[in-house]
Protein backbone atom coordinates (compact mmCIF):
# COMPACT_ATOMS: atom_id res chain seq x y z
CA UNK A 1 0.00 0.00 0.00
CA UNK A 2 1.37 3.50 -0.69
CA UNK A 3 1.41 6.38 1.59
CA UNK A 4 -1.15 7.73 -0.90
CA UNK A 5 -4.01 5.25 -0.26
CA UNK A 6 -3.52 5.50 3.30
CA UNK A 7 -4.47 9.10 3.89
CA UNK A 8 -7.23 8.59 1.40
CA UNK A 9 -8.59 5.89 3.62
CA UNK A 10 -7.80 7.50 6.61
CA UNK A 11 -11.93 9.09 7.02
CA UNK A 12 -12.56 5.51 6.57
CA UNK A 13 -10.37 4.02 8.96
CA UNK A 14 -11.39 7.12 12.09
CA UNK A 15 -15.07 5.78 11.29
CA UNK A 16 -13.93 2.09 11.48
CA UNK A 17 -15.65 1.26 8.39
CA UNK A 18 -12.65 -0.23 6.77
CA UNK A 19 -13.20 -3.59 5.57
CA UNK A 20 -10.68 -5.74 7.71
CA UNK A 21 -8.60 -7.00 4.75
CA UNK A 22 -8.12 -3.67 4.20
CA UNK A 23 -7.47 -2.57 7.77
CA UNK A 24 -4.69 -5.32 7.85
CA UNK A 25 -2.61 -3.66 5.13
CA UNK A 26 -3.19 -0.35 6.52
CA UNK A 27 -1.66 -1.33 10.05
CA UNK A 28 1.00 -3.68 8.31
CA UNK A 29 2.06 -0.42 6.32
CA UNK A 30 2.10 1.93 9.67
CA UNK A 31 4.55 -0.86 10.63
CA UNK A 32 7.48 0.06 8.15
CA UNK A 33 6.20 3.98 7.70
CA UNK A 34 7.26 6.31 9.95
CA UNK A 35 5.39 9.65 8.18
CA UNK A 36 2.43 7.80 8.53
CA UNK A 37 2.48 6.87 11.74
CA UNK A 38 3.20 10.47 13.34
CA UNK A 39 0.34 11.32 11.03
CA UNK A 40 -2.26 8.63 12.58
CA UNK A 41 -0.58 9.57 16.15
CA UNK A 42 -1.73 13.48 15.30
CA UNK A 43 -5.26 12.54 13.63
CA UNK A 44 -5.98 10.54 16.85
CA UNK A 45 -5.08 13.07 19.41
CA UNK A 46 -6.75 15.68 17.47
CA UNK A 47 -9.78 13.65 17.43
CA UNK A 48 -9.59 12.80 21.05
CA UNK A 49 -9.42 16.50 21.57
CA UNK A 50 -12.22 17.17 19.19
CA UNK A 51 -15.06 15.02 19.79
CA UNK A 52 -15.85 13.18 23.02
CA UNK A 53 -17.26 9.72 21.47
CA UNK A 54 -19.52 11.43 18.77
CA UNK A 55 -19.66 10.32 15.50
CA UNK A 56 -16.63 12.23 13.61
CA UNK A 57 -16.03 13.50 10.46
CA UNK A 58 -12.98 14.94 9.29
CA UNK A 59 -13.37 18.50 8.82
CA UNK A 60 -11.47 19.47 5.15
CA UNK A 61 -9.50 21.91 6.58
CA UNK A 62 -8.30 18.78 9.01
CA UNK A 63 -7.79 16.94 6.41
CA UNK A 64 -5.13 19.47 4.89
CA UNK A 65 -3.34 19.75 7.80
CA UNK A 66 -2.81 15.80 7.72
CA UNK A 67 -1.79 15.93 4.24
CA UNK A 68 0.52 18.98 5.37
CA UNK A 69 1.91 17.05 7.88
CA UNK A 70 2.20 14.18 6.31
CA UNK A 71 4.17 16.04 3.88
CA UNK A 72 6.53 17.27 6.11
CA UNK A 73 7.34 14.02 7.64
CA UNK A 74 8.05 13.21 4.51
CA UNK A 75 10.63 15.34 3.97
CA UNK A 76 12.17 15.00 7.33
CA UNK A 77 12.03 11.05 6.65
CA UNK A 78 14.15 11.38 3.33
CA UNK A 79 15.39 14.86 3.29
CA UNK A 80 13.42 16.43 0.88
CA UNK A 81 14.86 19.30 0.07
CA UNK A 82 13.04 22.24 -2.53
ZN1 LIG B 1 3.18 5.65 4.61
Amino acid sequence: MKCEQMLAALSDYIDGDLDPEFCAAFEEHMQDCDPCVLVIDNLRKTIRAYSAGKPYEIPAELHDRLCGLLREAWERKFSISN
